[in-house]
């Protein structure tokens, strides 16, 4: 699934990653989601072959750590899920930090903290990719038809994403639960409760919803357990927090219309070919400076130079997660 704007089809395809690069900017989801854009450089002699950045070295462990997860859920194996966060955690980097030792270390705790919670699955499915229709959006065209009409152009929008776990649980096999890992290296009062608003949880359990009926399960899903790892680079002892977010038929209907007008307010930027530059703000979020400082900063004339030099096409392909 490419997130993105398919005007033959009139369909939007929108994935959380995408629908918060354009509430946070706009601009951000031209130069992503339209042009699919990431910094990297093209080959001066060939203009052929693409240098990407290598991932960086806490990244790598990051996804390393997720693996390592799915297979302890999966197996309620430690020793099984410590080879698969060492497998995944390749090739090892020189970093005194993003360790293998502090890795195993990390799955180990994990374990011991939700032993209970691990004891009591019942069935377990991980990393659920969906893609599902939300609805359907008008789009007013600025231009007249021949007869000075304002002919509604009908657009389909669909959702979708990766869901990290689907599971049930020993005492209640006939309702899903959705678990969904979360790091954070900021522990403050709000960690916990600003998970319930969030948009990318919403779409999970709508997306789960959509599945049961295809299925067509009498199974119920209408919650999602945010599990938080807080890691801080200056302390070795990691905290371990769980939070349930449910979303029940109103919260859901109220999530699902903020989606829509989105889609509205991105067709609008599309036809009129306006992507407004949010900055400041946006432009140094989590206090690092946004990918496309370079092309935004540069005078307008001297822009695609710069998207040439420093920036490569590589689309969000939610499939290739
Ligand atoms: S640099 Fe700033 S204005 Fe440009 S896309 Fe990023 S957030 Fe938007």
């Amino acid at each position: 699934m490419i997130s993105g704007i398919y005007p033959e089809e009139k369909k939007l395809v929108l994935d959380n990653y995408t629908i918060s690069q354009f509430r946070a900017c706009p601009r951000k989801l031209y130069h992503r989601t339209i042009e699919r854009l990431i910094p990297g450089a093209t080959d001066m002699w060939s203009q052929e072959e693409v240098v990407e950045p290598p991932i960086p070295d806490y990244l790598l462990w990051g996804i390393a750590h997720h693996k390592g997860q799915d297979q302890l859920w999966m197996s309620g194996n430690l020793q099984e899920a410590q080879n698969a966060f060492e497998e995944a955690f390749d090739p090892i980097p020189e970093s005194s930090h993003y360790t293998v030792e502090r890795g195993r270390n990390l799955i180990e705790a994990y374990a011991n903290r939700w032993s209970f919670e691990l004891n009591n699955l019942d069935t377990v499915q991980c990393e659920i990719k969906f893609q599902t229709n939300l609805g359907t959006i008008e789009h007013f065209p600025a231009k007249s038809d021949n007869f000075g009409r304002h002919v509604a152009e009908k657009w389909t929008l669909d959702v979708g994403g990766v869901i990290d776990k689907l599971y049930t649980r020993t005492d209640n096999t006939d309702h899903f639960y959705l678990c969904d890992h979360k790091t954070s290296s900021w522990e403050s009062e709000s960690l916990l409760p600003t998970q319930k608003l969030s948009n990318q949880f919403g779409g999970y359990v709508y997306g789960t919803q959509q599945i049961l009926k295809k299925l067509d399960s009498n199974a119920s899903c209408e919650s999602l357990e945010a599990d938080i790892l807080y890691l801080n680079a200056r302390s070795s002892t990691p905290k371990f927090y769980r939070v349930e977010v449910n979303f029940n038929e109103e919260k859901l209907n109220e999530w699902k219309a903020g989606i829509l007008q989105t889609g509205r307010m991105i067709l609008d930027c599309f036809y009129n070919e306006v992507w407004p530059m949010y900055g400041k703000e946006p432009c140094a979020a989590w206090n690092k400076t946004c990918e496309f400082f370079g092309i935004c900063d540069a005078s307008i004339a001297y822009r695609d130079t710069v998207k040439t030099a420093n920036y490569i096409e590589s689309a969000w392909d939610i499939d290739k997660r």
